[in-house]
């Protein structure tokens, strides 16, 4: 993705709601896509879907997947590409199933809307892929409703789905946000283990730094639809390089080294797309913020080979203080980053 910018009419004006995003997602890589609410997550996904067609809405730049440009596709082409090649598990699978059909019913429309596998076939496949999920029972819950399966079950079967046609990319959007923490971990380590059982790279989005350090290869902070910081993900937790990404990690407790009376807050709340002000985004809440800050908007500027910061500190030499404690990322307990073509 290159550069993409999503701006919509309001009044009387076109307003960003992302600006010039650029980032890759290797072969069986998890990129973590991390912000707060309002900070362009889901609509950086959406505009990659296609799912942003409602009139007036101005999608600029490039997002090119597997050769093909995804801006400016005529939608047949799109939906061809969704659900097959590129799926999404969504946050809350109850509202993403149809409640009037079965869970296994679901699946198999899924797979024949893309395949040529007969109903008895899909039905096969759907079994085995919730059977892969870890659903017990498999043939026994394909009969059920969505309401007749717990939040941990449905949204497996949500991943089932997903999985149904072998997509190259997933984007799973706040997928364990409904759940409880025991699950939570179960569904991180299904998301994890995607890329070596179906070889899927996944674009994980979610407000939780926690998550991203358990999940992801790499990571993008996004704040009022700019990108913050990004690079690898061990990298970026060990030296964040923007204050933003600095006090999301903060707030995280950490789990070696000394315990902080408190864990520190960001005061106030991000600026709508209204009301961004000149030059840097996060200067109103910015404990560092000086003249420069707020006179043009910061640049990204490489931290290292792959890590970046859009602040001026790094240039200016001031260094940020240093975590207390350490957070375990991905890096430290998963596969290596597998590297190979680039799907998106
Ligand atoms: Fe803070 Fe200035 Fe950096 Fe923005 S550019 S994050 S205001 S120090």
């Amino acid at each position: 993705m290159q550069n993409l910018s999503v701006h919509v009419p309001a009044q009387g004006q076109l307003i960003s709601l992302v600006e010039n995003v650029s980032f890759t997602v290797g072969a069986q890589e998890i990129v973590g896509l991390v912000g707060e609410s309002g900070s362009g997550k889901s609509v950086t996904a959406m505009a990659l879907m296609g799912l942003l067609d409602s009139p007036g809405v101005r999608i600029t730049g490039s997002a090119r997947f597997k050769g093909q440009e995804l801006v400016g596709m005529p939608p047949r082409l799109l939906r061809r590409l969704r659900g097959r090649d590129i799926a999404m598990i969504f946050q809350d699978p109850m509202t993403a199933f149809t409640p009037v059909y079965t869970i296994g019913w679901q699946i198999e429309e899924q797979i024949r809307a893309h395949t040529s596998l007969s109903r008895k076939q899909a039905q096969q496949r759907a079994i085995t892929l919730l059977a892969e999920m870890g659903v017990p029972d498999p043939a026994q819950m394909a009969q059920r409703y969505p309401h007749q399966l717990s939040g941990g079950l449905r949204q497996r079967a949500m991943i089932a789905m997903a999985l149904s046609c072998n997509p190259s990319l997933l984007i799973a959007d706040e997928p364990t946000t409904a759940l409880d923490v025991t699950v939570q971990a179960q569904i991180l380590e299904l998301v994890r283990g995607l890329r070596s059982s179906h070889g899927s790279s996944v674009l994980f989005i979610t407000h939780d730094m926690g998550v991203v350090a358990q999940t992801c290869d790499s990571t993008l902070v996004l704040y009022s639809g700019r990108i913050a910081e990004t690079g690898p993900t061990a990298d970026l937790f060990a030296h964040p390089s923007h204050p933003y990404t600095a006090a999301l990690l903060a707030s995280i407790p950490p789990i070696t080294g000394p315990r902080p009376a408190h864990l520190p807050t960001i005061a106030s709340a991000p600026p709508t797309p209204h009301t961004r002000p000149v030059g840097c985004a996060f200067a109103p809440r910015c404990t560092y913020a000086h003249t420069p800050c707020t006179t043009s908007q910061p640049a990204l500027v490489p931290i290292s080979a792959q890590h970046a910061a859009a602040c001026v500190l790094p240039t200016e030499g001031t260094p940020l203080p240093p975590r207390l404690g350490t957070v375990q990322t991905a890096q430290a307990h998963s596969a290596p980053h597998q590297t190979g073509t680039t799907p998106l």
